[in-house]
């Protein structure tokens, strides 16, 4: 089969199957062969690799995956796509195809049932309009993951990697570094896609932990006073935790707590890094 990164095959398979892009679904499809091997290359893909894909399109990464990976598994929520798929990758023998939606699959089992519970490595160039929940989602379900390596909208990118008093340092900041370490690899211009994208995208890989960065005694609770800090960003951390009923802790208890660690009680959240919001999570609990 013809590879699909040249625009020219894309555009043939599109049009013998007179298929119809569906913006429900996010689809924006790859077409520049330089982003799909930079992609391959970042996330280090080899024989020994179980890869799952997220979103596969028309497979054209899931092409260039089957190329160097031990197996893949592409799940694909479009029914529309699958008879395509069938035929782009037809030649190759380590690739499952499924119809699903991939939020709701179990994830651990995938990884347990089909690769004896080993590390797997995700690659995808996700639906933007989920691309938080997916992430999410991969390292909340506790799947053993190597790493994530994935297109997304360029300012989500961003926020994934920005640090402590930056504009983009959010709740996703401090999510995704808790999982993993965040490095943006290229930048990816609307051109690369057909159709185009209203948005710039980036392609950045998530190395996951082996251990986790921080120590703390309840994992939920740390969210939820991330998420508070976050959530009224103009406040004083100690304003905005004081103000969430689901933490139950006073101004005073917060001023307290940030004290001994030796911060200003009229510090913002956005100051603070991965390790300060777990001390302060253990102090407050
Ligand atoms: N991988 C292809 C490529 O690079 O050309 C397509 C990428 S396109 C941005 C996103 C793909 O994800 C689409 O094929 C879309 O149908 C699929 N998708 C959207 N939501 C999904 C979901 N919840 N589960 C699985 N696939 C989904």
């Amino acid at each position: 089969m013809a590879n699909l990164g040249i625009p020219q095959n894309t555009i043939s398979i599109i049009q013998k199957y007179d298929f119809h892009f569906q913006k429900k679904f996010g689809q924006n499809f790859l077409i520049d062969p330089h982003v799909l091997e930079k992609i391959i290359a970042s996330a280090g893909i080899g024989r020994e690799d179980f890869v799952l894909e997220i979103g596969p399109g028309i497979g054209t990464m899931t092409q260039y995956l089957c190329e160097h990976a031990g197996q893949v598994m592409a799940v694909e929520i479009d029914k529309n796509l699958i008879p395509i798929l069938e035929e782009t990758l037809q030649e190759y023998q380590n690739v499952s195809i499924v119809n699903q939606d991939i939020l709701k699959m179990d994830l651990k089992e995938i990884a347990e049932k089909e690769n004896d519970g080993k590390r797997i490595k995700v690659v995808a160039n996700l639906p933007y309009y989920i691309t938080t929940p997916i992430i999410m989602e991969l390292f909340e379900s506790r799947m053993p993951l190597e790493s994530v390596t994935v297109m997304v909208q360029k300012e989500v990118a961003d926020r994934m990697q920005a640090e402590p008093g930056t504009k983009e340092y959010g709740a996703l900041s401090l999510a995704v570094q808790y999982y993993a370490e965040a490095e943006i690899v290229a930048n990816v211009p609307p051109n690369s896609f057909l159709p185009r994208p209203k948005v710039g995208s980036a392609v950045i890989r998530l190395t996951c932990h082996k251990e986790n960065p921080v120590q703390v005694k309840d994992e939920r609770f740390l969210f939820r006073i991330i998420r508070a800090s976050f959530n009224q960003r103009r406040k004083t951390l100690q304003n905005g935790l004081a103000n969430d009923p689901s933490l139950s802790v006073s101004k005073e208890q917060v001023a307290e707590a940030l004290e001994s660690m030796g911060l200003s009680a009229t510090i913002r959240g956005e100051r603070l890094s991965l390790q300060e919001f777990a001390a302060l999570s253990n102090l407050l609990k």
